[in-house]
């Protein structure tokens, strides 16, 4: 009845799921999305080539360095970063916004820098974030992963323990954290995370 309690308005915050390097961002959001296919994740554009498999508009939205720019300078991204000292890419806004007004659940999967270009912006634009940082279960996991992933000798390897101990250092820059220890338990947690910000039932 009109006498009944409002129901509490979702608040429908962009999701940005951040972390270190190595810490497993895109195999946990690849867990989620197989398991909650209503999550829409953030589709970058890059302007470097396409990779045996690499489909546009799915992978990437794959541009020429004209298309690039111009859409940056029509402020079109929410952000934008160059990697590697090579190619652009960046986060296109419009399908973000879209996502957020439709009330779908919207992640984006982001580097800490990224994430921290993404606050700045976020503040401009108006555009309310939740920023989830995927820890590793330990320092140690970081650099097992870290050693893991490259041939690296003892002098990269200690930078890239160097970089570890800052990235860990961002997670109280985060509203929420999730510590890594098991893939498809740390997608179940960052879809309860989603649930409560949508307004969806976690059963879905
Ligand atoms: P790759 O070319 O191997 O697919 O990606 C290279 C790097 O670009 C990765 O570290 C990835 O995280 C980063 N990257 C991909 N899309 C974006 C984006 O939209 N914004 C930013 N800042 N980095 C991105």
């Amino acid at each position: 009845s009109r006498f009944s309690k409002p129901q509490a308005r979702p608040r429908r915050r962009l999701v940005v799921l951040s972390g270190p390097t190595a810490v497993g961002k895109g195999t946990v959001e690849a867990a989620l999305t197989k398991a909650h296919p209503q999550v829409w994740v953030s589709v970058s554009a890059t302007t470097r080539a396409p990779r045996p498999g690499e489909v546009d508009g799915k992978t990437y939205y794959f541009l020429t360095e004209d298309q690039f720019e111009q859409m940056r300078r029509n402020n079109e991204f929410l952000e934008t970063a160059i990697v590697h000292n090579m190619a652009h890419y960046g986060t296109p806004l419009q399908p973000v916004l879209d996502h957020l007004q439709d009330g779908v659940p919207t992640i984006l999967e982001i580097d800490l820098q990224g994430a921290r270009r993404v606050r700045e912006r976020a503040a401009e634009l108006g555009l309310d974030v939740l920023f989830v940082f995927l820890a590793p279960p330990s320092f140690d996991d970081l650099i097992t992963r870290l050693a893991e992933r490259g041939t690296e000798n003892p002098e990269q390897r200690m930078k890239r323990l160097a970089t570890a101990r800052v990235e860990l250092a961002a997670e109280k820059e985060f509203d929420v954290v999730i510590t890594n220890t098991h893939v498809d338990e740390a997608a179940e947690e960052l879809w309860r995370v989603i649930c409560q910000e949508y307004g969806v039932d976690p059963e879905t």
